[in-house]
Order: structure tokens, then C-alpha cells, then sequence
């Protein structure tokens, strides 16, 4: 059965189609992402999950029911804000306990189960402390352990990684993906950062303007993206007219893709891979992991080629702009 199901669901303001004829399942115990740009519909449809918002036609379903009448508090399911939403003046003990306290439980109790909600997201020993005397990340994670102390079979988590730095962004990022598995339960994650999207998730779901262009895991949205949004939305691309390079059967419409780190550059004909086109560097930059390079190809075509850096290496000669360099990818790594 599925833990969340979206049939045909449009969520209309005014004359703005935030969500638009949308359909999707997430099996229990996925991680699930909407991805997309900011406004494409991702948090409407989280809205409609939790049921504070209502679909405007179309069904959504929650475990096999249908929830078209079920308020919020009723669906099993909790939500992670990126603010946190944290009491100020509770201690985190109470601000985890909150939900057990509205739900009647005893004091003793509710903070026997507040202090496995703080072992379970790494932050032991803390429950004395007011929020304000705890770091973004802490807050982060007192957020998701009230949240998650209802025992909800669905989280929801609406860009909760927004407000951290990168390193700490990446570090959560770990810690989020290890807590759903350890916990067992679906999340349904929001987020405009591909990056993020593919290191985390099972499935992503990719939003358009209201609209899914794709579903799929990291791997497919990454390597066969269907739609050239999907392709210029995750990563960085290269995107070919049929029949621009060298080779390929222009037989049909449609555009080539070739993603920058499959394809080798070298000078003069060292490349184990042979070469396929001939063109000048343009520009390079160095971005530590790898070097960017634009270049020319003889034929007028503009391609970006990463190539990894393996330090001042004869195996990979760094080229300045202006060097004539060949260009080789395997036929496979054309979409
Ligand atoms: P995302 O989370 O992907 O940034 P949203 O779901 O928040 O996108 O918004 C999708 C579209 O719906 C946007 O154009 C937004 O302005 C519009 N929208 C969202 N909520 C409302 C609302 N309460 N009233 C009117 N328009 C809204
Ligand atoms: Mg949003």
C-alpha cells in the first residue's frame, strides 16, 4: 500500500495553478523528494499532505484512505519547518514533549520518551537547555525529534536544511538520511537544491511550474532525464541539436545530452579514449574536485568538459586558453 498517493491533484488560487493535474505514489518507507525551483508547487503539495491546504479536484489518499475529510491532526503525520517553530520560552525537553503533553501524557513519561528523542538525533544531555542557547544545527534536530516523537508513519520536511551553512547543510544531510532509516518511516522532503535531492533521497519527483516532469531515482533523474528542464535542472549539461556531432544519425528531432565529466580532454592524440572533435579552450576555471574547461569545438559548437583533478599529474595535463585539445567520450555516455 502507499503511504501517500496523489491522483490527479490541482490546487487552484485566484487564476494561479500552483499544483496541476499531479499524480504520484511513495511506497512506505521511502525517502521521497519534490524538487524543484522556487514556486513550482513543492510546498502546496506538502500543504495538501498534512491537510492545511485542501485540492482544489483530484484525490490524495494516505495509506489507502482517502483523506478528503481527515483534518491534520488525524492523518499520522508530522511536519518539519526550515524556521524550526521551536517554543522559546519551553526548555527542549518540553518543546520535544509538546505533542505527548497535548495527547495527555504523563510528565514522567513524556520525558522518558523526550530523552530517547534526543539520543535518537545525537544530542544527549541537552533537555535543560532554552533553544536559544543551542546552534542551528541543534535546533534542527530538536525540531525533528518533536516531530517525530508522535510516532507519525509520514514526516514531512519543508527545506529544513535552508537556514544551515554548507557544511553543516551536508553534515545533516547524512544525519537526516541515516535517522529515516533507522526510524523506518516515509519522508516526504521539499527541497530546491539538486544536490541535496540526489545525495538523500530514494525517488525524486522533479516540479515544473505546478507540474511533475519526472520521477525517478537519483541515478535515472541524473542519467536519463526526459525533459530538457530535468536535464538542465540536475547538474551540469552540455545539450546537442541531433546530428551537431560528429557521428550521430540525425534521423530524428530532439536534443543530445552529454553531461561534462563524460567526456576526456587531451592534447594531441594521448587520449586512451579516441577522439572525436578537435576545438580550442576557451576559458577554464578550477573548482579543487575538478577543472572546467569551455571550449570551441572546430564545427562552432560551445562544450563544457569536466576533468578530475588528479594533481599536476601527466595523466591529466591542465590546458590554458587558446591550446588546441581533442575532445573523446565513450558512445555511451550520449542520452
Ligand atoms: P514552492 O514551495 O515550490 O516554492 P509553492 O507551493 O509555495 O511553491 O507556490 C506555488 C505557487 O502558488 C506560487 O506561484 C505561489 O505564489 C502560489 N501560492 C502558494 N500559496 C498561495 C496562496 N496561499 N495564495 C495565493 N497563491 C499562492
Ligand atoms: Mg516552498
Amino acid at each position: 500500500m502507499s503511504a501517500v498517493s496523489f491522483r490527479d491533484v490541482s490546487r487552484v488560487y485566484d487564476s494561479v495553478r500552483a499544483v496541476d493535474r499531479v499524480s504520484f505514489n511513495i511506497p512506505e518507507g521511502e525517502f521521497f523528494t519534490l524538487l524543484g525551483p522556487s514556486g513550482s508547487g513543492k510546498t502546496t503539495c506538502l500543504r495538501m499532505i498534512a491537510g492545511f491546504e485542501f485540492a482544489s479536484s483530484g484525490s490524495i489518499a494516505i495509506h489507502g484512505q482517502d483523506v478528503s475529510a481527515t483534518p491534520p491532526f488525524a492523518r499520522n503525520v508530522n511536519t518539519v519547518f526550515q524556521d524550526y517553530a521551536l517554543f522559546p520560552h519551553m526548555n527542549v525537553r518540553d518543546n520535544i514533549a509538546y505533542g505527548l503533553m497535548v495527547a495527555g501524557v504523563p510528565k514522567a513519561a513524556r520525558h522518558r520518551e523526550a530523552e530517547a528523542m534526543l539520543e535518537l538525533v545525537q544530542l544527549p544531555g541537552v533537555g535543560d537547555r532554552k533553544p536559544s542557547q543551542l546552534s542551528g544545527g541543534q535546533r534542527q534536530r530538536i525540531a525533528i525529534a518533536r516531530a517525530l516523537i508522535n510516532k507519525p508513519k509520514i514526516l514531512l520536511l519543508d527545506e529544513p536544511l535552508g537556514a544551515l551553512d554548507l557544511k553543516l547543510r551536508e553534515q545533516m544531510q547524512v544525519e537526516l538520511k541515516r535517522l529515516q532509516r533507522q526510524v523506518g518511516i516515509t519522508f516526504v522532503f521539499v527541497t530546491h537544491d539538486q544536490q541535496e535531492a540526489l545525495s538523500m533521497s530514494d525517488r525524486i519527483c522533479i516540479f515544473n511550474r505546478g507540474r511533475i516532469e519526472q520521477i525517478g531515482s537519483p541515478d535515472e533523474i541524473y542519467e536519463t532525464p526526459k525533459t530538457e528542464f530535468v536535464a538542465r535542472f540536475v547538474g551540469n549539461v552540455n545539450l546537442f541539436e541531433q546530428g551537431a556531432l560528429p557521428g550521430l544519425m540525425s534521423t530524428e528531432r530532439g536534443l543530445i545530452m552529454l553531461r561534462p565529466e563524460r567526456i576526456s580532454i587531451s592534447a594531441g592524440h594521448t587520449s586512451e579514449r579516441p577522439q572525436k572533435i578537435a576545438g580550442t579552450v576557451q576559458d577554464s576555471e578550477y573548482l579543487g574536485a575538478f577543472i572546467r574547461y569551455l571550449v570551441r569545438a572546430q564545427n562552432g559548437l560551445d562544450i563544457t568538459v569536466h576533468q578530475p583533478n588528479l594533481g599536476h599529474s601527466q595523466h591529466a595535463p591542465r590546458f590554458t586558453p587558446g591550446t588546441t585539445v581533442g575532445l573523446g567520450w565513450d558512445d555511451s555516455a550520449l542520452h
